[in-house]
């Protein structure tokens, strides 16, 4: 996807001087990602401990579909990660920024 020459001037730019369009994709997408009550709740258990999909539907009172079909669309910007035992997938958070992101907007929405 990048070749060396982009990777070498992006790694000695300050992130915060300027926001190429990828980046500013990938900041629209990281809110979208969290733009959602469903995702939130999901995004918000997988924080907490590592589920199956038949796991975060019963804690949630969601459908397998809805599930399956948000779990996919948070690995797909790999904000989550999955593992296999047996033939059941054990899902879990995979990035620490925006768990720290989605905790920072609980304690604003929780604060006076
Ligand atoms: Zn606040």
């Amino acid at each position: 996807m990048h070749n060396e020459e982009n990777n070498e001037k992006k790694s000695t730019m300050n992130p915060c001087e300027q926001l190429d369009e990828e980046t500013l994709f990938m900041v629209s997408q990281t809110f979208k990602a969290l733009s959602d009550t469903t995702r939130i709740r999901i995004l918000h258990l997988l924080s907490q401990r590592e589920c199956s999909v038949n796991e975060i539907a019963e804690e949630l009172s969601l459908l397998q579909t809805t599930v399956s079909h948000q779990l996919r669309f948070l690995k797909n910007l790999r904000l989550v990660k999955f593992r296999r035992a047996g033939t059941t997938l054990y899902y879990s958070q995979d990035d620490q920024h925006v768990m720290d992101l989605l905790q920072q907007a609980i304690h604003h929405a929780c604060h006076d």
